[in-house]
């Protein structure tokens, strides 16, 4: 089952595109886990894609998964996390509490998340240069996770 697939207490960074399947992967366990930005968001604007509440986002995001941290329970970030040092503030958030910390990372094909990205409603929807950014960024990554301190770094093909 689902628990199997990372120890218990585990901090879940996913990394990965708009559109690369982030979230799809994340709906397969428990929502109370699950830590999305685009969700927070929402709940602080009522749109998703209201980019001006992203630091109360961001400190929601910290109290999740700080408290979840510290109670020892498994949590999945859900955001693109393409940037070195917004998973260095993750893995160091783990680690402070004495968790690990997994990264999975999206090589899904760019043309594909184009095509998602392009197929959302306006307000969920990136500027095209962003997507592309974005998977290249998740391209580097591939190659600097091993050295960022995550216990366990697990690639998802291309479907
Ligand atoms: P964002 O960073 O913008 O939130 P995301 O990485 O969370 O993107 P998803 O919302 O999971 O992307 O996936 C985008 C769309 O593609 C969704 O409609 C989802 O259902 C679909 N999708 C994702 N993965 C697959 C797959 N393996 N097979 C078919 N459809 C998929
Ligand atoms: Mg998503």
């Amino acid at each position: 089952g689902e628990g199997e697939l990372f120890p218990s207490g585990t901090l879940v960074v996913l990394v990965g595109p708009g559109g690369s399947g982030k979230s799809r992967f994340a709906a397969a366990f428990p929502a109370s886990w699950v830590v999305n930005l685009d969700e927070l968001r929402e709940r602080l604007s009522d749109d998703a894609g209201e980019q001006s509440v992203t630091r109360p986002a961001v400190q929601l995001q910290d109290i999740v998964v700080s408290t979840r941290m510290k109670r020892g329970l498994t949590t999945i970030v859900d955001s693109t996390n393409v940037e070195a040092s917004v998973r260095a503030g993750l893995v160091a958030k783990a680690r402070a509490f004495g968790r690990p910390a997994a990264a999975v990372v999206f090589l899904t094909d760019l043309g594909v998340c184009l095509e998602r990205n392009a197929r959302r409603p306006a307000n969920r929807r990136v500027p095209e240069r962003v997507v592309r950014w974005q998977h290249e960024q998740t391209a580097a990554a591939v190659g600097l996770l091993s050295g960022e301190r995550f216990a366990d770094v697990r690639p998802v093909p291309p479907a």
